[in-house]
């Protein structure tokens, strides 16, 4: 068997200082420097562990790309926009937005800012430069294609970190978004795409009692890890992350998601323009049938699996609490900011006309019979088994989504809108 050196690593640093958090466990299993399991190879598609929507079809980012188009003529404020994604994983939705933009002069001039790139891994930024440089998906590239090493020189070396993409963008990286405001000014769309489902969750218990209790992480005598409750109480800023009215006996929160939607919502308002399309799966709180307790979970060659079982080998995921972020947003209490949504990606597709854009690929002339039969079966996917779990939130700081009785976003509901 492998050695599994992450969870060597973990069960030492159990040993030393005690249980861990499921928050620093996640943490650790996604990003450690060394044996994370972002931080070394590519983990996508039908040889990785999973397929998300980008990858699916190129009408998902294209679609994107319009709904962005749209937004920045709507908004009501003429200055171009950089686009920043968070998390880009192989950079196939920033490959096709900027693809769409050499075919779209409102958009062109739209983004006519800089593209930044947010990503902690070393081996995925590789991955996203190369996919940029060439203007092709990851999977139409051989190993041939690597012209240069993605060795940690080559990555710090700032020739490396900034280039100009096959679709005419000025791209480079951000170690974190509050980089940004030394990188560029001006307002920003930003999209993040499976981005938040990524970030380390805490676990919380109610006791019969109806106290909480953090759930810890802890080694086990056969050399694996297992949960266990602290004895003490949570500290307060998990405790702030509960509903008043939560009625579950078991929770799941993210506070370092929350610290990234204030970061966006305090961006697009000191702007006084800019928006962000956050899309994962999730759950809404309005549908009490979508109210989960438990959703942490491994992901490793397309099969769910236990999350403590192989830290560094299989991916982490938990469902992104969608109220969560709306409170976080709210409690900032900034003037100038609309949030809208969640709304389901069915929904979101089919308002930004996912059967047009169908219909003009299958009638494409060039398009063989089986690629016409792969586009429909990518929008059906991306309509019924994927439609309903995964969420769009948008947060606008555009003057256009401020007004009194304005029109949500497409893809939106007015009502789903809170200022
Ligand atoms: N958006 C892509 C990839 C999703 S996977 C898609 O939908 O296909 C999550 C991505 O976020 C990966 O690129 C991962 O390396 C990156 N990531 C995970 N945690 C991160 C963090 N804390 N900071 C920055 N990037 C992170």
């Amino acid at each position: 068997a492998k050695l599994q050196k992450m969870l060597g690593v973990i069960r030492e640093l159990i040993k030393s200082k005690g249980p861990i958090t499921v928050a620093e466990y996640f943490k650790l299993a996604l990003t450690h420097p060394e044996h994370g399991y972002y931080m070394n190879k590519d983990v996508f598609g039908v040889k990785g562990d999973f397929t998300t929507s980008p990858e699916i079809s190129q009408m998902f980012g294209e679609l994107i790309a319009v709904w962005i188009a749209n937004e920045h003529a709507e908004s009501r404020d003429p200055r171009p926009l950089h686009l920043v994604e968070l998390g880009p994983g192989r950079g196939t939705l920033a490959s096709d937005v900027t693809r769409v933009a050499t075919k779209l002069p409102q958009l062109r001039s739209a983004l006519s800012g800089r593209l930044f790139l947010l990503e902690v891994s070393p081996a995925m930024r590789a991955i996203q430069r190369r996919v940029l440089l060439s203007g092709r998906p990851s999977d139409a590239l051989n190993s041939d294609d690597t012209t240069e090493s993605s060795s940690p020189t080559s990555v710090n070396n700032d020739n490396w970190r900034e280039f100009e993409t096959a679709n005419g963008f000025r791209a480079s990286w951000l170690d974190s978004l509050e980089q940004l405001s030394s990188q560029a000014d001006g307002p920003c769309c930003f999209l993040a795409h499976e981005f938040l489902d990524a970030l380390p969750v805490h676990k919380l218990e109610r006791l019969p009692s109806g106290e909480w209790r953090e759930v810890l992480i802890d080694v086990c005598s056969n050399a694996g890890l297992k949960y266990r409750l602290s004895d003490s109480p949570p500290p307060s800023d998990l405790l702030a992350c509960i509903r008043s009215n939560e009625t579950r006996r078991h929770i799941e929160v993210s506070p370092m998601s929350g610290d990234f939607v204030d970061q966006l919502a305090r961006h697009v308002t000191s702007q006084g323009a800019g928006f962000a399309l956050l899309a994962d799966y999730g759950y809404d709180v309005a549908n009490p049938d979508e109210l989960k307790t438990d959703t942490l979970r491994g992901f490793r060659k397309h099969r769910v699996r236990d999350p403590l079982l192989d830290p560094g080998e299989s991916d982490l995921t938990a469902d992104v609490d969608f109220d969560y972020l709306k409170r976080r947003i709210a409690r900032l209490g900034l003037p100038g900011l609309a949030v809208f949504g969640p709304s389901p990606q069915r929904a979101f597709l089919l308002q930004m006309g996912i059967a047009a854009r169908l219909s003009a690929l299958m009638s494409s002339s060039s398009a063989s019979s089986e690629t016409r039969r792969n586009h429909l079966s990518a929008a059906r996917t991306l309509l019924e088994s994927m439609g309903q779990r995964f969420k769009f939130l948008c947060i606008s700081g555009s003057p256009g989504r401020l007004l009194p009785g304005c029109q949500a976003p497409p893809g939106f509901l007015p009502e789903t809108k809170f200022t």
